[in-house]
């Protein structure tokens, strides 16, 4: 029996992805029983992170500005596009260092079992970027998963009509794959060894 507090504490952190009930006890207990060292740093990191972070207007992309640091940065090749499913994704290729163009952070795939329709993700922001004129290559950086491939090519006819090159990740990219869990060297490859479509 504990504490209503702390189960208040373990039902909130069973909700993190990777998280279950047992390791929700474990990290409960161990912030609880560290104080000074943990709890409390973690309360200020919640409350910063509360404050300040906003989607980028733009992009989708997480930052302290709206707009993004990488939109707002002028070196980057606004003459390319990345479109990647979530931030997590668009981290794994920033820390390639290979990328120098612009993304756009849709928010998720198409999926029929989840019940995500394009109505769901961020796409009309894409369109209007694209209208806009100055885009010439969108790279769809979507994963091998089934919903990655069904998004690249719902995608791709969506483009189609813009008349801007349209190039998807090469090969190295494993099936089923995220692009989070890829290491540094095969995203590089993939990126470089991008196909049209
Ligand atoms: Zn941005």
């Amino acid at each position: 029996m504990a504490a209503p507090e702390i189960d208040r504490l373990i039902q909130v952190l069973s909700r993190l992805p990777g998280l279950g009930p047992r390791s929700a006890r474990r990290a409960a207990l161990s912030l609880i029983k560290r104080k000074e060292s943990a709890l409390l740093p973690l309360i200020d990191a919640l409350q910063s992170a509360a404050d300040h972070v906003r989607t980028c207007s733009i992009c989708g992309n997480l930052d302290g500005t709206d707009p993004c640091g990488i939109c707002r940065d002028e070196r980057r090749d606004g003459a390319i596009l990345c479109v990647v499913a979530d931030v997590a994704d668009l981290w794994a290729l920033e820390r390639t260092a290979a990328y120098k163009g612009h993304y756009h952070v849709l928010g998720g795939v198409l999926s029929a079992l989840d019940g995500i329709g394009p109505e769901q993700l961020n796409l009309g922001s894409l369109f209007r970027r694209i209208e806009a004129g100055g885009v010439k290559e969108v790279v769809l950086a979507l994963g091998a998963t089934v919903d990655g491939q069904t998004t690249a090519h719902f995608l791709s006819d969506r483009l189609q009509p813009f008349g801007v090159t349209v190039s998807r990740l090469a090969h190295g990219v494993p099936v089923g794959g995220e692009l989070d869990y890829l290491d540094d060297g095969t995203l590089i490859q993939a990126l470089q060894a991008r196909q049209s479509v």
